[in-house]
């Protein structure tokens, strides 16, 4: 058992051949998977594939690099959204600096919505994190994300990051970013957090691991990523496995396995 803790599949690299992305998965032992929502445009069509299928589950929420023209999600709309059965999380939500010229204010705004609305739906939060760790560990203990926790995904930060985000009682996750060669820091960081806050993902479409990089990526290739870290730790794969699956459903506790 091995759960893709964060994927794409609305993304048309997955979505146009999903019966073939499901069953890879199927056959690579990756037995569940969480689909991320990343615009209030495309939330439905997360939200069918989650319906559709007993072994997966999605979230709700609005990207942070994505830009708004019109109208901003509100805190009753993402209340709302995020209040189906088949929710099990908020987000991706959080910061990212990276590309953005300017004004970043928008982004903490809309990120301390997210948090308001998941602690009033006490569903737990997905965060992304991109060249704004301090903004973003500083306004998770502003706006109290601790009371709902969550995951750091796709983490590429530091381990004195790592720390500060599992203080407030959240995990970390890893992509295939730490099978790439030169992720020395990341494989260090791999090794120092303990199993039993750390999740497996994909980030699919984006990201394949070795040996598959350059490739797109589906989340069958999580395996690579468990493989990583095993062998990072001179443990069992099935060890990370089984950590990972089990801090998976305690942490998205709205996930009931079929
Ligand atoms: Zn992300
Ligand atoms: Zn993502």
């Amino acid at each position: 058992m091995l759960i893709d803790s964060h994927c794409h599949l609305d993304f048309p690299e997955l979505n146009a051949d999903l019966a073939g992305v499901l069953s890879r998965m199927r056959d690579n032992g990756v037995t569940h998977a969480l689909t991320i929502s990343t615009t209030l445009e495309t939330f439905p069509a997360v939200r069918a594939v989650a319906h559709a299928h007993a072994n997966v589950w999605c979230s709700a929420g609005v990207h942070p690099d994505v830009r708004r023209d019109g109208r901003e999600a509100t805190f009753e709309e993402l209340v709302e959204m995020g209040s189906d059965a088949r929710v099990v999380a908020l987000g991706e939500t959080g910061l990212d600096y990276y590309r953005v010229e300017g004004d970043t204010g928008l982004q903490r705004e809309r990120f301390r919505t997210h948090i308001r609305a998941a602690r009033s739906l006490g569903k737990p939060l997905v965060i992304h994190t991109r060249n704004a760790a301090e903004d973003t560990l500083r306004l998770m203990r502003e706006e109290g994300a601790g009371e709902v926790g969550g995951v750091m995904h796709c983490f590429t930060e530091s381990w004195e990051v790592a720390q500060g985000a599992m203080e407030q009682g959240f995990h970390i996750s890893f992509s295939g970013i730490v099978t790439f060669k030169n992720a020395k820091d990341l494989k260090e960081v791999a090794r120092r957090v303990p199993l039993e806050r750390m999740l497996v993902e994909t980030d699919s479409p984006y990201l394949a691991p070795v040996p598959h990089r350059g490739k797109p990526n589906q989340p069958a290739f999580v395996k690579h990523v468990a493989e990583e870290i095993a062998a990072l730790r001179g443990i069992a794969f099935e060890e990370v496995a089984r950590a990972t699956t089990d801090n998976f459903f305690r942490l998205f506790r709205h996930a009931r396995p079929a």
